[in-house]
């Protein structure tokens, strides 16, 4: 199956500003998705919020005279009306969106009757169950070309993403909902230029169907996102690095291992990513005890620890054997954490 390769603008900004990108994009490949954020949920407000129907006049323009399919972003029933009036190919239903089943069943409602292809972003929070319950409207409005969106996830830790990719939750989804091609939104996850092709590159190893990456040909004066868009020259030069390589999902028993050892690659990036946070907070603790001069050790705390790990523990299936030694490995790496930090020794 071919990869879809959606790029284009975060907004629409000017017939110009459309237009060149769109043909730059064209030469790249004729059969790329071109997008364009009409209306924009920006967290603030007073920041630039999309050119409203002005921008679908470009976008249809860039349809009509350069003959790409077009996709943008709707949040409500008046966006289907208008984005349905003006060809547009693929309507998506974006993170902020997702996460109210108001505003997707609105939009559900209004897709009732259309042959519009819809594709769903995941919420901005980690929640797996939202996710399938706004697919699952959009499914019950009639549509039947349906997509999958992944933009990565809020979350509060020291990650360096925009936003916070938990590959094991899109992968969840997949396995879940294999009929339905998945996305990887990279510039949403990354959030700068620099690092879009290690991500674009781990969605291609777990068999993703194609990329949505934000594309603009002079990002430094974007008026949304400028700091992730990239040139169309720097497009191809990412597509052109990407190794598209795992064979489908469901087919051998080889793929099936190779599929689920790559979960747990990515369940271990988890972990150390925690373990590092973890011991992080284990040395500001260090730090407090140093100024109030407090002992590292406090046995009683330490032991409260286990008991509750364990019974936690016990829920998730795992035995108390293997807590006790788990806790015990991390209590001796946090003990050696404040010990560096309370005797002035270099950290590692
Ligand atoms: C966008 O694609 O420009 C956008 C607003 O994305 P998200 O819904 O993922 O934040
Ligand atoms: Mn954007």
């Amino acid at each position: 199956m071919e990869k879809v390769i959606i790029a284009g603008p975060c907004s629409a900004e000017s017939e110009t500003q459309m237009l060149t990108t769109a043909r730059k994009i064209k030469e790249i490949s004729s059969s790329v998705l071109f997008r364009a954020g009409i209306w924009k949920p920006r967290t603030k407000p007073g920041s630039f919020e999309g050119m409203g129907e002005q921008g679908l006049v470009w976008l249809k323009k860039v349809k009509d005279d350069l003959g790409l399919r077009i996709a943008t972003e709707v949040a409500n029933a008046g966006h289907v009306e208008l984005a349905l009036k003006y060809g547009v190919d693929v309507l998506w239903i974006g993170a902020r969106s997702t996460v109210n089943p108001f505003s997707v069943q609105e939009i559900a409602d209004a897709l009732k009757g259309s042959n519009a292809t819809v594709y769903i972003k995941n919420p901005t929070h980690p929640e797996l169950a939202l996710w399938e319950g706004a697919v699952e409207r959009i499914e019950k409005s009639g549509i039947k070309d349906i997509g999958l969106i992944h933009r990565g996830f809020k979350t509060h830790d020291h990650s360096s993403y925009r936003n916070n990719p938990l590959w094991q939750i899109p992968i969840e989804m997949k396995v879940r909902h294999p009929q339905y091609p998945m996305i990887c939104d990279v510039s949403h996850i990354v959030g700068k230029r620099d690092g879009l092709l290690d991500v674009a590159s781990k969605a291609a190893t777990l068999d993703y169907q194609g990329l949505m990456i934000e594309t603009h040909i002079n990002p430094e004066v974007a008026l949304s996102d400028a700091q992730q868009q990239i040139t169309p020259d720097a497009l191809k030069e990412l597509l052109s690095k990407v190794e598209w390589k795992v064979p489908s999902l469901n087919t051998s028993v080889q793929d099936k291992l190779k599929m689920l050892r790559e979960q747990i690659n990515l369940l271990d990036d988890e972990i150390m990513q925690m373990l590092g946070a973890r011991m992080k907070v284990a040395e500001d603790i260090g730090r407090l005890k140093k100024e109030n001069n407090m002992p590292i050790l406090q046995p009683n705390r330490f032991q409260e620890i286990i008991n509750e790990n364990v019974a936690k523990g016990k829920k998730h299936g795992l035995s108390e054997e293997f807590i006790v030694h788990f806790l015990d490995a991390i209590h001796i790496e946090s003990i050696n954490k404040q010990n560096q930090v309370i005797f002035d020794r270099k950290l590692t």
